[in-house]
Protein backbone atom coordinates (compact mmCIF):
# COMPACT_ATOMS: atom_id res chain seq x y z
CA UNK A 1 0.00 0.00 0.00
CA UNK A 2 1.04 3.65 -0.60
CA UNK A 3 0.77 5.03 2.92
CA UNK A 4 0.96 8.84 4.53
CA UNK A 5 2.69 8.36 7.83
CA UNK A 6 2.12 11.79 10.05
CA UNK A 7 4.44 12.52 12.57
CA UNK A 8 6.45 9.90 10.77
CA UNK A 9 9.77 11.18 12.68
CA UNK A 10 8.33 11.20 16.49
CA UNK A 11 9.41 8.39 18.59
CA UNK A 12 6.10 6.11 17.71
CA UNK A 13 5.86 7.38 14.26
CA UNK A 14 9.30 6.27 12.98
CA UNK A 15 8.80 2.90 14.47
CA UNK A 16 6.24 2.13 12.71
CA UNK A 17 7.44 3.70 9.66
CA UNK A 18 10.11 1.67 9.69
CA UNK A 19 7.71 -1.60 9.83
CA UNK A 20 5.50 -0.49 7.30
CA UNK A 21 8.97 -0.34 4.97
CA UNK A 22 9.86 -3.55 6.21
CA UNK A 23 6.81 -4.77 5.23
CA UNK A 24 6.45 -3.41 1.54
CA UNK A 25 4.83 -0.67 1.76
CA UNK A 26 5.22 2.85 0.42
CA UNK A 27 5.44 5.25 2.95
CA UNK A 28 5.65 9.39 2.95
CA UNK A 29 6.17 10.88 5.99
CA UNK A 30 4.91 13.94 6.53
CA UNK A 31 5.97 15.93 9.93
CA UNK A 32 6.67 19.61 10.56
CA UNK A 33 9.66 18.47 13.00
CA UNK A 34 8.43 20.88 15.57
CA UNK A 35 9.30 17.58 17.83
CA UNK A 36 10.24 15.14 15.68
CA UNK A 37 13.99 14.98 14.15
CA UNK A 38 14.93 14.60 10.22
CA UNK A 39 17.23 11.66 11.52
CA UNK A 40 14.55 9.20 12.83
CA UNK A 41 12.58 9.26 9.57
CA UNK A 42 13.55 5.65 8.26
CA UNK A 43 15.74 5.06 4.89
CA UNK A 44 13.37 4.95 1.71
CA UNK A 45 10.69 6.88 3.55
CA UNK A 46 9.92 10.15 1.79
CA UNK A 47 9.91 12.95 3.85
CA UNK A 48 7.60 16.53 3.49
CA UNK A 49 8.73 18.81 6.15
CA UNK A 50 5.14 20.56 6.43
CA UNK A 51 2.22 20.97 8.82
CA UNK A 52 -0.19 18.29 7.57
CA UNK A 53 -3.24 20.62 8.10
CA UNK A 54 -1.06 22.68 5.59
CA UNK A 55 -0.18 20.16 3.19
CA UNK A 56 -2.97 17.12 3.50
CA UNK A 57 -5.25 17.91 0.59
CA UNK A 58 -2.36 18.61 -1.52
CA UNK A 59 -0.71 15.32 -0.72
CA UNK A 60 -3.38 12.92 -1.01
CA UNK A 61 -4.53 14.37 -4.33
CA UNK A 62 -1.60 12.26 -5.20
CA UNK A 63 -3.62 8.86 -4.29
CA UNK A 64 -2.87 7.25 -1.14
CA UNK A 65 -4.26 4.12 0.41
CA UNK A 66 -4.19 4.71 3.63
CA UNK A 67 -2.80 7.44 6.29
CA UNK A 68 -1.47 6.59 9.61
CA UNK A 69 -2.08 9.29 11.47
CA UNK A 70 0.89 9.87 14.53
CA UNK A 71 1.48 13.90 14.38
CA UNK A 72 0.15 15.47 17.81
CA UNK A 73 1.52 17.48 21.01
CA UNK A 74 1.39 15.11 23.65
CA UNK A 75 2.72 16.78 27.02
CA UNK A 76 -0.10 15.96 29.23
CA UNK A 77 1.31 19.13 31.37
CA UNK A 78 1.21 21.34 29.01
CA UNK A 79 -1.94 20.65 27.67
CA UNK A 80 -3.48 22.62 30.81
CA UNK A 81 -1.34 25.67 30.33
CA UNK A 82 -1.39 26.25 26.92
CA UNK A 83 -4.82 24.13 25.34
CA UNK A 84 -4.94 26.47 22.47
CA UNK A 85 -1.92 24.55 21.43
CA UNK A 86 -3.90 21.27 21.59
CA UNK A 87 -6.76 21.99 20.22
CA UNK A 88 -5.42 23.84 17.23
CA UNK A 89 -2.29 21.20 16.85
CA UNK A 90 -4.08 17.95 17.49
CA UNK A 91 -7.70 18.82 16.37
CA UNK A 92 -8.27 21.46 13.83
CA UNK A 93 -5.21 19.78 11.83
CA UNK A 94 -7.17 16.13 12.20
CA UNK A 95 -10.19 18.04 11.53
CA UNK A 96 -8.17 19.17 7.69
CA UNK A 97 -6.51 15.78 7.51
CA UNK A 98 -10.16 14.12 7.47
CA UNK A 99 -11.09 16.78 4.98
CA UNK A 100 -8.58 15.91 2.56
CA UNK A 101 -9.00 12.32 2.83
CA UNK A 102 -12.87 12.79 2.09
CA UNK A 103 -12.10 15.18 -0.34
CA UNK A 104 -9.18 12.84 -2.34
CA UNK A 105 -11.05 9.26 -1.69
CA UNK A 106 -8.20 7.95 1.09
CA UNK A 107 -9.92 4.68 2.53
CA UNK A 108 -8.27 4.28 5.50
CA UNK A 109 -6.99 5.56 8.83
CA UNK A 110 -5.35 4.28 11.58
CA UNK A 111 -5.52 6.93 14.79
CA UNK A 112 -3.02 7.12 17.36
CA UNK A 113 -5.59 8.31 20.10
CA UNK A 114 -4.86 7.18 24.17
CA UNK A 115 -5.52 5.85 27.28
CA UNK A 116 -5.71 9.32 28.28
CA UNK A 117 -9.25 9.25 26.64
CA UNK A 118 -10.54 7.54 29.68
CA UNK A 119 -9.02 9.60 32.48
CA UNK A 120 -9.46 7.95 36.13
CA UNK A 121 -11.00 4.33 35.44
CA UNK A 122 -13.97 3.01 37.43
CA UNK A 123 -12.57 -0.65 36.61
CA UNK A 124 -9.56 -2.26 35.65
CA UNK A 125 -8.05 -3.20 33.32
CA UNK A 126 -9.73 -1.00 31.21
CA UNK A 127 -12.09 -1.95 28.27
CA UNK A 128 -12.87 -0.01 25.37
CA UNK A 129 -16.97 0.34 26.73
CA UNK A 130 -15.21 2.29 29.45
CA UNK A 131 -16.40 6.07 30.61
CA UNK A 132 -14.51 8.65 28.50
CA UNK A 133 -13.99 11.03 30.66
CA UNK A 134 -10.32 13.02 29.96
CA UNK A 135 -8.77 14.41 33.39
CA UNK A 136 -6.35 16.60 30.68
CA UNK A 137 -6.80 18.70 27.90
CA UNK A 138 -4.41 16.64 25.73
CA UNK A 139 -6.95 13.04 26.45
CA UNK A 140 -9.52 15.57 25.91
CA UNK A 141 -8.44 16.55 22.13
CA UNK A 142 -7.65 13.37 21.27
CA UNK A 143 -11.14 12.05 22.33
CA UNK A 144 -12.87 14.69 20.05
CA UNK A 145 -10.80 13.67 17.13
CA UNK A 146 -11.59 9.71 17.52
CA UNK A 147 -15.57 11.58 18.01
CA UNK A 148 -14.66 13.57 14.37
CA UNK A 149 -13.20 9.74 13.22
CA UNK A 150 -16.61 8.23 14.09
CA UNK A 151 -18.48 10.19 12.30
CA UNK A 152 -16.69 10.30 9.38
CA UNK A 153 -16.89 6.64 9.00
CA UNK A 154 -20.73 6.36 9.18
CA UNK A 155 -21.73 9.51 6.82
CA UNK A 156 -18.59 9.00 4.09
CA UNK A 157 -17.78 5.29 4.59
CA UNK A 158 -13.99 5.73 6.26
CA UNK A 159 -12.19 2.89 7.36
CA UNK A 160 -10.94 3.70 10.41
CA UNK A 161 -9.00 2.26 13.46
CA UNK A 162 -8.20 4.04 16.70
CA UNK A 163 -5.39 2.40 18.67
CA UNK A 164 -5.45 3.73 22.72
CA UNK A 165 -2.08 3.43 23.60
CA UNK A 166 -1.40 2.70 27.11
CA UNK A 167 2.47 3.46 28.67
CA UNK A 168 4.17 2.86 25.43
CA UNK A 169 8.08 2.41 26.20
CA UNK A 170 11.21 0.26 24.68
CA UNK A 171 13.42 1.13 21.97
CA UNK A 172 13.73 -0.37 17.94
CA UNK A 173 17.21 0.11 17.03
CA UNK A 174 18.13 3.47 16.53
CA UNK A 175 14.49 4.46 16.77
CA UNK A 176 13.54 5.54 19.97
CA UNK A 177 12.81 8.19 22.68
CA UNK A 178 14.47 11.41 22.32
CA UNK A 179 12.19 14.30 23.66
CA UNK A 180 13.80 17.56 24.16
CA UNK A 181 11.43 17.93 26.84
CA UNK A 182 11.27 14.13 28.70
CA UNK A 183 8.42 13.15 31.11
CA UNK A 184 7.94 10.02 30.59
CA UNK A 185 9.48 7.70 33.78
CA UNK A 186 11.17 5.39 31.80
CA UNK A 187 13.28 8.17 29.27
CA UNK A 188 13.82 10.35 32.96
CA UNK A 189 15.48 7.17 34.51
CA UNK A 190 17.66 6.35 32.44
CA UNK A 191 19.05 9.51 32.19
CA UNK A 192 19.68 9.28 35.57
CA UNK A 193 21.89 6.19 34.91
CA UNK A 194 23.29 7.89 32.25
CA UNK A 195 24.21 10.44 34.71
CA UNK A 196 22.94 13.28 32.80
CA UNK A 197 20.24 13.68 35.95
CA UNK A 198 21.48 13.25 39.31
CA UNK A 199 18.31 11.46 40.76
CA UNK A 200 14.64 10.30 40.05
CA UNK A 201 11.48 11.76 42.05
CA UNK A 202 8.98 9.51 42.58
CA UNK A 203 5.77 11.08 42.36
CA UNK A 204 3.46 9.76 44.56
CA UNK A 205 3.94 7.20 47.51
CA UNK A 206 0.84 6.56 48.99
CA UNK A 207 -1.40 5.83 45.98
CA UNK A 208 -3.81 3.07 46.56
CA UNK A 209 -1.79 0.32 45.25
CA UNK A 210 0.78 -2.59 46.34
CA UNK A 211 3.25 -0.07 47.31
CA UNK A 212 1.81 3.18 46.84
CA UNK A 213 3.32 4.35 43.79
CA UNK A 214 1.15 4.69 40.30
CA UNK A 215 0.98 1.86 38.16
CA UNK A 216 1.28 1.51 35.20
CA UNK A 217 0.56 -1.04 31.73
CA UNK A 218 3.97 -0.95 29.63
CA UNK A 219 4.36 -1.99 25.73
CA UNK A 220 6.92 -2.24 23.90
CA UNK A 221 6.74 -0.01 20.60
CA UNK A 222 7.67 -2.80 18.30
CA UNK A 223 4.29 -4.50 19.96
CA UNK A 224 2.69 -1.15 19.22
CA UNK A 225 3.81 -1.23 15.29
CA UNK A 226 2.29 -4.72 14.86
CA UNK A 227 -0.99 -3.77 15.76
CA UNK A 228 -0.92 -0.61 13.66
CA UNK A 229 0.14 -2.96 10.66
CA UNK A 230 -2.93 -5.27 11.35
CA UNK A 231 -5.10 -2.88 12.00
CA UNK A 232 -4.36 -1.50 8.65
CA UNK A 233 -5.59 -5.34 7.16
CA UNK A 234 -8.56 -5.59 9.23
CA UNK A 235 -10.26 -1.35 8.67
CA UNK A 236 -13.79 -1.88 7.83
CA UNK A 237 -15.37 0.57 4.99
CA UNK A 238 -17.83 2.46 7.22
CA UNK A 239 -16.84 1.61 10.48
CA UNK A 240 -14.30 2.92 13.36
CA UNK A 241 -13.14 0.28 15.81
CA UNK A 242 -11.54 1.61 18.74
CA UNK A 243 -8.66 -1.14 20.58
CA UNK A 244 -6.97 -0.73 23.86
CA UNK A 245 -3.29 -1.61 23.36
CA UNK A 246 -1.12 -2.75 26.68
CA UNK A 247 -0.17 -6.03 27.80
CA UNK A 248 -3.11 -6.15 30.51
CA UNK A 249 0.24 -6.12 33.37
CA UNK A 250 0.76 -3.11 35.64
CA UNK A 251 3.91 -2.30 36.67
CA UNK A 252 4.33 0.24 39.95
CA UNK A 253 6.85 3.15 39.21
CA UNK A 254 9.08 1.15 41.90
CA UNK A 255 9.04 -1.85 40.02
CA UNK A 256 10.12 0.27 37.17
CA UNK A 257 13.10 1.93 38.90
CA UNK A 258 13.97 -1.44 40.11
CA UNK A 259 14.40 -3.22 37.06
CA UNK A 260 16.62 0.04 35.40
CA UNK A 261 18.88 -0.65 38.08
CA UNK A 262 18.90 -4.31 37.42
CA UNK A 263 19.56 -3.71 33.16
CA UNK A 264 21.78 -0.75 33.83
CA UNK A 265 23.86 -2.11 36.99
CA UNK A 266 23.89 2.28 38.15
CA UNK A 267 21.99 2.68 42.00
CA UNK A 268 20.23 5.02 39.96
CA UNK A 269 19.24 7.18 43.93
CA UNK A 270 15.33 7.86 43.74
CA UNK A 271 13.37 10.03 46.19
CA UNK A 272 9.85 10.57 46.88
CA UNK A 273 8.04 13.54 45.49
CA UNK A 274 4.24 15.19 46.13
CA UNK A 275 1.95 13.17 43.45
CA UNK A 276 1.86 14.99 39.86
CA UNK A 277 -1.72 16.23 39.44
CA UNK A 278 -4.14 14.52 37.32
CA UNK A 279 -2.11 10.92 37.38
CA UNK A 280 -4.46 8.30 38.28
CA UNK A 281 -3.52 5.38 40.60
CA UNK A 282 -3.97 2.21 38.47
CA UNK A 283 -4.13 2.37 34.42
CA UNK A 284 -3.93 -1.58 33.02
CA UNK A 285 -5.55 -2.21 29.25
CA UNK A 286 -7.31 -5.18 28.41
CA UNK A 287 -6.52 -5.68 25.13
CA UNK A 288 -9.03 -8.59 24.69
CA UNK A 289 -10.79 -6.91 21.80
CA UNK A 290 -7.45 -5.81 20.06
CA UNK A 291 -6.90 -9.78 20.09
CA UNK A 292 -10.08 -10.90 19.09
CA UNK A 293 -10.70 -8.79 16.28
CA UNK A 294 -6.91 -7.92 15.06
CA UNK A 295 -5.40 -11.14 16.08
CA UNK A 296 -2.84 -8.96 17.72
CA UNK A 297 -0.78 -10.37 21.12
CA UNK A 298 2.11 -8.83 22.56
CA UNK A 299 5.42 -10.19 22.62
CA UNK A 300 7.86 -8.37 24.44
CA UNK A 301 5.86 -7.86 27.53
CA UNK A 302 8.80 -8.61 30.01
CA UNK A 303 9.94 -5.03 31.50
CA UNK A 304 13.48 -6.14 31.68
CA UNK A 305 12.55 -6.64 28.15
CA UNK A 306 10.93 -3.11 27.63
CA UNK A 307 14.06 -1.24 29.56
CA UNK A 308 17.11 -3.13 27.89
CA UNK A 309 15.93 -1.94 24.75
CA UNK A 310 15.02 1.67 25.55
CA UNK A 311 18.85 1.63 27.49
CA UNK A 312 20.78 0.31 24.49
CA UNK A 313 19.07 3.10 22.42
CA UNK A 314 19.88 5.65 24.89
CA UNK A 315 23.88 4.25 25.71
CA UNK A 316 24.27 4.35 22.16
CA UNK A 317 23.24 7.69 21.31
CA UNK A 318 25.63 8.62 24.03
N1 LIG B 1 6.70 9.60 37.05
C1 LIG B 1 7.51 9.80 38.15
N2 LIG B 1 8.62 10.59 37.98
C2 LIG B 1 8.95 11.17 36.80
C3 LIG B 1 8.10 10.94 35.68
C4 LIG B 1 6.98 10.15 35.84
O1 LIG B 1 7.26 9.30 39.24
O2 LIG B 1 9.96 11.91 36.74
C5 LIG B 1 5.50 8.75 37.22
C6 LIG B 1 4.19 9.45 36.90
O3 LIG B 1 3.75 10.22 37.99
C7 LIG B 1 3.30 8.24 36.61
C8 LIG B 1 4.26 7.22 35.98
O4 LIG B 1 5.58 7.66 36.34
O5 LIG B 1 2.82 7.71 37.83
C9 LIG B 1 4.18 7.18 34.46
O6 LIG B 1 4.25 8.52 33.99
P1 LIG B 1 4.59 8.86 32.48
O7 LIG B 1 4.68 10.34 32.38
O8 LIG B 1 5.77 8.06 32.03
O9 LIG B 1 3.33 8.32 31.68
P2 LIG B 1 1.76 8.60 31.88
O10 LIG B 1 1.24 7.41 32.63
O11 LIG B 1 1.59 9.87 32.61
O12 LIG B 1 1.26 8.64 30.49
Amino acid sequence: MKLLVTGGAGYVGSVCAARLLESGHEVVVVDDLSTGHEDAVPDGARLVRADIGEVAGELLAEGFDGVLHFAAKSLVGESMVDPAKYWDGNVLTSLRLLAAMREHGTPRLVFSSTAATYGEPDQVPIVESAPTRPTNTYGATKLAIDHAITSYAKAHGLAAVSLRYFNVAGAYGRFGERHTTETHLIPIVLQVAMGTRERISIYGADYPTADGTCVRDYIHVLDLAAAHLLALDHAVKGEHQVYNLGTGTGFSNKQVVEACREVTGHPIPAEFADRRAGDPATLVASSAAATAALGWTPERTDLRTIVSDAWEFTRARG
